[in-house]
């Protein structure tokens, strides 16, 4: 009963909102939860007789009494579009915590050292924290890994003193963040994003520093180094007595690089990222997870085994079969230009698939790569949009609908055209034909695992 004799309001019941309710109850605290929309309610409701403690769902009309608001990373709790609760919040003095502090909490409650790892940036924030969280598997740590990524920080179990906890932070969830002190800790890059929640890059930015905050000389921050902004902030982290190892997968002046195919520090040699890391940005992250892997403590041999059993992570330029010499690969996390351009950036013949809703600008930025492209295949709401860029500039292609036509023709294209990649980067978001971008990853793998049976049939 860790938090026995404490009052919680959770307020967002939601995919980390629902487990802190349960886990905070679970541990004795005094929970009341809502959420402004019913559905939510009544999900929390259905599975709240499991509950062990105390959990109560009932709108926020006062915060007397109760020792902090647990807020969604999703509402918005700084002026000028703060959430009533959270303007009551800031009026009765009562703390607004992310449910990161909490199993931060907890675990110190528990009188467990365990240390933290958190790893936030505009994109590879996925890609190295199960990185991370492999290479310390590798090494024998008892590891954790979750939060933006899932499962919710409040959904992980406690760990001994020598675990390790690998958390993927959002901004949204760095905007909140009061209590974790993490041990390392890492920056992989900023570039536009999210704009319209933290007003400009200067709030995106100062949100994302954020994971820095009470770090001290023993701790270690990795910075990448690519953009303007990780430098600024990697200069006021060193003023600041943290520890600074910068990273990048293409400039050699960074304290983890790549060279001829290799991340290597001041020592020489670390690991050298296999096929599941492919192209500079994977190189990035490699860089990040090495450097953090070595702080907290795991051997350079074991490092160097350990890159090249990491399988990588679905749905990021995931190698999903291979036939006839023809790599099947599925990016459908890349849900817009920019993310597509490092698929595209990776490969040398490429049959391309694309579509769905496209993102503002479309697909103008990635002119450069049109060379690698053999032919493309659309589908989606917004394949005319696509099919314009592409037709202006010579790119032979074809508006096909659905994954269900593209898969089969984009195979029948790469043979006959002699391409080493169907890629499935769809630069735009899913939710015309899909649940999500993994719904979209999945049909597009079960399409080819359809292709890999019918070849087999035929011989
Ligand atoms: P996030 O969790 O931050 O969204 P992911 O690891 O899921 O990042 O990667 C999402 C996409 O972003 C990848 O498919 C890739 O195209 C791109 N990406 C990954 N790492 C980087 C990086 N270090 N720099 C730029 N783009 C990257």
């Amino acid at each position: 009963d860790l938090f026995a004799g404490h009052r919680f309001v959770v307020l967002g019941l939601g995919r980390n909102g629902t487990p802190a309710a349960r886990a905070l109850a679970a541990m004795g605290a005094d929970v009341q939860a809502w959420d402004d929309g019913e559905a939510a309610r009544a999900a929390l409701l259905t599975e709240a007789g499991e509950v062990s403690g105390s959990l109560t769902v009932a709108p926020v009309e006062s915060l007397a009494g109760v020792d902090a608001l647990v807020m969604s990373p999703g509402i918005p709790h700084v002026l000028p579009v703060a959430h009533p609760v959270a303007v009551m919040a800031r009026e009765a003095g009562v703390a607004i915590l992310s449910d990161a502090d909490l199993l931060f909490q907890a675990v110190r409650k528990a009188g467990s050292k365990a240390r933290f790892a958190g790893i936030t940036g505009t994109n590879g924030k996925s890609t190295t924290t199960a990185l991370l969280a492999h290479l310390l598997r590798c090494g024998g740590v008892e590891v954790s890994e979750g939060g933006n990524l899932g499962p919710a920080s409040l959904s992980l179990p406690l760990l001994p003193d020598d675990g390790v906890y690998v958390l993927e932070m959002s901004s949204y969830m760095l905007e909140r963040l009061s209590a974790l002190r993490f041990d390392v800790a890492c920056l992989l890059n900023l570039t536009p994003d999210h704009l319209d929640r933290h007003g400009d890059m200067v709030g995106y930015a100062a949100a994302k520093t954020r994971i820095f905050d009470r770090m001290g000389a023993d701790d270690l921050a990795v910075i990448g180094n690519g953009d303007s902004w990780c430098r600024e902030i990697a200069a006021s982290v060193t003023a600041r007595g943290v520890p600074v190892q910068t990273v990048s997968g293409v400039d050699e002046a960074a304290d983890f690089h790549l060279m001829s195919g290799a991340v290597v520090d001041r020592e020489g040699i670390v690991a050298r990222p296999g096929a599941a890391l492919p192209g500079a940005h994977n190189a990035e992250n490699a860089c990040a997870a090495l450097a953090m892997a070595l702080k907290l403590g795991v051997a350079r041999g074991v490092l160097a085994d350990g890159i090249g059993s990491f399988g990588g992570l679905a749905h990021r330029q995931k190698l999903v079969a291979e036939l006839d010499g023809v790599a099947f690969v599925d990016d459908s996390k890349a849900t817009n230009a920019d993310a597509t351009s490092r698929a595209l950036g990776c490969y040398g013949r490429i049959v391309w698939i694309a579509g769905g809703i496209a993102k503002a600008g479309g697909i103008a930025d990635l002119v450069p790569y049109f060379l690698r492209i053999t032919e493309a295949f659309l589908i989606g709401r917004d394949a005319p949009e696509l099919a314009e860029t592409l037709a202006a500039h010579g790119v032979r292609h074809s508006i096909v609908g659905d994954l269900e036509h593209a898969v089969p023709e984009a195979y029948r294209a790469a043979r006959a055209q002699g391409a080493e990649v169907v890629l499935l980067s769809p630069a735009c978001a899913s939710f015309d034909q899909f649940s999500g971008f993994e719904a979209r990853g999945l049909r597009f793998a079960a399409l080819t695992e359809e292709l890999l049976r019918d070849a087999a049939r035929n011989g």
